[in-house]
């Protein structure tokens, strides 16, 4: 049975306000490509339906469905005609997950990755080549030093090295 947790439903509600506009269409739903390949396994509207309702349980806990199957593709924000702003409110459920330590080890790697490139997904030799067979421009990787004093500041790196969870 799921429980409401009062707290999260007021932490979630106060992460964004738009979340208290949807009237439960499924626009979001029937546009997402993550519910089409899991046959509607992972379903936008009803994770809403749980942030709203304060299914901390179901959503963090059990991450029933898993909040890293999003792909973060905005189709749902785009077509909402109530214009909630549903990634706003999936990022606040993998954050919390990433607490936990409740991460997927593929994330944990572009993280890290991130930390010792400045790339989620590091280019090829290859790859630069053929860019540059292809007269594309030469990619600049964000400025590693900066982005070190973020992780750093936000110990972003301290949770990398523990899974996402509390040393
Ligand atoms: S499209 Fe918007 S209003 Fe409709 S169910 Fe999804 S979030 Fe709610
Ligand atoms: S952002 Fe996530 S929930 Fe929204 S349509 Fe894309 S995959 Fe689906």
């Amino acid at each position: 049975m799921n429980v409401i947790d009062f707290e999260f439903r007021k932490e979630v509600l106060q992460h964004n306000a738009s979340l208290s506009y949807c009237f439960q269409c499924s626009t979001c739903s029937s546009a997402c490509p993550m519910a089409l390949l899991t046959n509607g396994k992972y379903n936008p509207r009803k994770i809403i339906e749980e942030a709203i309702l304060g299914f901390h349980e179901k959503l963090i806990e059990q991450q029933d469905p898993s909040p890293w199957l999003c792909s973060t593709c905005q189709k749902c924000v785009e077509l909402c005609p109530q214009k909630v702003e549903l990634t706003e409110i999936f990022t606040l459920i993998k954050n919390k997950c990433f607490e936990k330590g409740r991460v997927p080890e593929a994330f944990i790697a572009q993280g890290k990755a991130i930390l010792d490139n400045g790339i989620a997904i590091p280019y090829s030799k290859s790859i630069l080549s053929r860019r540059e067979k292809l007269g594309l421009p030469v990619i600049t990787n964000a400025p590693l030093d900066e982005l070190k004093k973020i992780f750093h500041r936000t110990q972003f790196d301290k949770k990398l090295a523990t899974g996402g969870g509390e040393s």
